[in-house]
């Protein structure tokens, strides 16, 4: 029998994350071990506080975005131990017609997302990170908070060489999501884009609208972060509060009389509202943020038909984009950027600070490093 243990965040009760030890991981062919480096937090500051979990998340399973060095494969596998990656989420079918035309695998028909109201079981649904524990008969590993992470082969990427964790690690859900979204909105240099509500999400729309060579209008009023903007170059802050706000649009979009696109990252109706005005007749409008599964009203004449705006949404990497994200993840402008919106690093034993921080709002991206 190994003595090794797999070291594992949880959030046990609201308010507390602690380590514990759980056994070594077991593996199956089709995925590798990885010792992950950085595990970057994304939901998991707000799970801290509210204890409400999503269909994919438990109190010992956490953590979803993450780089790291692979240190076990199964025969027939086409990685190496030593090899460093960056892991995607999810464990989709690779057979559906999602996953078979390159699109994103949190949207795979593997994941009964219309069936979760009829008692269908997280743990039962292989294609998301719950499955990938039973998949793999393990009492460990399904997840990036923790110190060994069973990952599939699919759902892995290979780092090129000069290309550090740190910046690799922003291909998650920071620069990762947002790049696909940037995609489905075909943003140009000849957009102008509205970020709205800002967090990281939001950070990483801004780097990648101004990747593509777009004009970026932050709307947000949080004034560390509006500084973090202001650093990832962004020209025209507008706070959604001023009477003006939208003759301030105006001014910078001219005769088209509103912005091309906006990416809405709060889910918030105030924010909402404020996007659907802010673009143009045939403007683009996405959704990246979400509060609960709560409603939005919007009028299908005056918001939608008569302006003929289109709104669309979506939280993941499609598999198409990768190869494009990790260009761009090499471009010396983007990991400038990358420095700035990652304003934390924490040892993954101190991620109850981590959190605590992460809800001050007081911050960009945070990484915790579970190996610490
Ligand atoms: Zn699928
Ligand atoms: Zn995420």
């Amino acid at each position: 029998m190994s003595e090794r243990t797999n070291t594992v965040l949880t959030i046990p009760e609201p308010n507390v994350a602690r380590t514990i030890e759980k056994p070594y991981p077991n593996v199956v062919e089709g995925f590798v071990v990885v010792e992950t480096a950085i595990a970057p937090v994304c939901n998991e500051a707000r799970i801290f506080r509210e204890h409400q979990f999503e269909w994919h998340d438990s109190p010992e399973h956490l953590g979803h975005e993450g780089v790291g060095t692979i240190v076990e494969t199964r025969p027939g596998s086409r990685f190496e131990v030593g090899d460093r990656v960056i892991v995607f989420q999810g464990n989709s079918c690779q057979e559906c017609f999602v996953c078979t035309t390159g699109l994103s695998p949190t949207h795979c028909l593997g994941i009964p997302y219309e069936g979760f109201d009829d008692g269908m079981a997280p743990q039962d649904v292989t294609a998301g990170l719950l499955g990938i524990e039973k998949v793999n008969a393990s009492e460990s590993g399904g997840f990036a908070m923790a110190r060994y992470r069973l990952a599939p082969e699919h759902m892995i990427m290979k780092l090129p060489d000069g290309l550090s964790f740190e910046h690799a690690a922003a291909g998650n859900c920071t620069l990762g999501c947002t790049y696909t979204s940037a995609e489905e909105l075909a943003v140009t240099a000849n957009d102008v884009v509205i970020v709205a509500g800002i967090g990281f999400i939001g950070m990483g729309a801004i780097v990648n609208a101004l990747y593509r060579g777009a004009t970026v209008v932050v709307l947000g009023r949080n004034e560390y972060r509006m500084n973090l903007c202001r650093e990832l170059g962004v020209e025209h802050i507008i706070d959604p509060d001023a009477p003006d706000w939208l003759a301030q649009i105006h001014a910078i979009t001219g005769p088209r009389r509103g912005a091309d696109a906006a990416f809405e990252c709060s889910g918030a109706p105030y924010y909402l509202d404020k996007v659907f005005a802010g673009v143009r007749r045939y403007g683009r409008v996405y959704s990246m943020g979400f509060l609960g599964s709560g409603a939005y009203e919007v009028s299908i004449l005056n918001d939608i038909m008569d302006r003929h705006v289109s709104w669309t949404g979506g939280h993941d990497v499609r598999f198409r984009d990768r190869d494009g994200l990790l260009r761009m993840l090499q471009d010396a402008e983007v990991q400038r950027q990358i420095d700035v919106l990652t304003t934390h690093s924490f040892p993954m034993s101190e991620a109850q600070e981590a959190f605590e921080i992460g809800l001050s709002k007081e911050c960009g991206k945070i990484y915790l490093r579970p190996g610490e």
